[in-house]
């Protein structure tokens, strides 16, 4: 379904996106796009395991190397016709050395396309198919096969050796706020939990919202069900999708991740800021 409303013959990511169509499949493509494990995209980190290419994209998911053929070969990407092809219809099996089949929209002839179409050549070489079955793994890992479990460990390695971004200011909002989450990202604003490990004398480190967890800057800004409703609140009167933070950063850096135009960006980053403020004001005022 996704790949009938989103799909593409100029595609170029692995992950087919139609930019005029707004929604969670939007901001699903663009969270993935975003995401870093040591440097590296996802795309180059789920590896397909070719056996009888039916199911690997040939040029672009990674499936020899460590790139895809896309942001290897971009001359060649750019001669292909059928652009989501898949190994097997690039390869003819038990053709040995040289059987290949391409779908040009004219002969490579230029010098760089001819470098990229025998560099593609001597690795097609070393390729054989057999009528196994594709497979797919996770960054080399040893196991056979992909597993999310894999993923979602390695995304949680990476959050806890995340570093704060560098702070953006707003520069059309209130000095206060900046500052407010600013000390926000240095994990530096007096959260219980913060007072705790300050050795302050508190007589509880919960939330003073919902009562249910912790009081850490993580808690209070993304995942207080009461905040909840404040971000939802925010997404109906600001018509933006629905704000899904994991970590005070997300909130620093999801204006980044829109289609917006940049000074819808600059608004909607001032907007997140003065709402931060505001939660942590509303915060203050029931502690205090
Ligand atoms: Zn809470």
């Amino acid at each position: 379904m996704v790949e009938v409303c989103h799909g593409k013959n100029n595609q170029r990511s692995f992950l087919p996106l139609n930019g005029n169509i707004r929604g969670c499949w939007e901001n699903i493509v663009n969270s993935i796009s975003n995401l870093r494990f040591n440097g590296k995209g996802l795309n180059n980190l789920i590896l397909g395991k070719v056996a009888n290419g039916e199911d690997i994209r040939f040029w672009l998911n990674t499936w020899t190397g460590d790139s895809p053929f896309v942001e290897r070969w971009t001359h060649l990407f750019g001669l292909e016709l059928s652009k989501l092809c898949r190994v097997a219809e690039r390869r003819l099996v038990n053709q040995g050395n040289g059987g290949f089949t391409w779908n040009w929209s004219r002969q490579p002839e230029s010098d760089v396309e001819l470098k990229e179409w025998q560099e593609c050549h001597e690795i097609l070489n070393r390729i054989s198919l057999n009528n196994n079955k594709d497979l797919w793994k996770w960054n080399n890992d040893n196991q056979e096969g992909f597993s999310v479990k894999a993923v979602k460990l390695a995304l949680i390695e990476d959050i806890d050796d995340d570093h704060p971004p560098n702070f953006e200011w707003c520069k059309w909002v209130p000095l206060k706020c900046n500052i407010m989450v600013w000390r926000g990202n240095l994990d530096r604003l007096a959260t219980r939990v913060n007072l705790r490990r300050r050795i302050v004398n508190i007589t509880s480190v919960m939330c003073p919202l919902c009562e249910e967890l912790e009081e850490t800057i993580k808690h209070l800004f993304t995942a207080c069900s009461l905040v909840d409703r404040v971000w939802s609140a925010f997404s109906a009167w600001c018509n933006f999708p629905q704000i899904y933070a994991f970590a005070f950063k997300d909130i620093m850096e999801i204006h980044k991740f829109t289609q917006l135009s940049k000074k819808a960006k600059t608004l909607i980053q001032g907007l997140m800021f003065i709402t931060c403020w505001c939660i942590w004001k509303g915060r203050n005022e029931m502690v205090f």
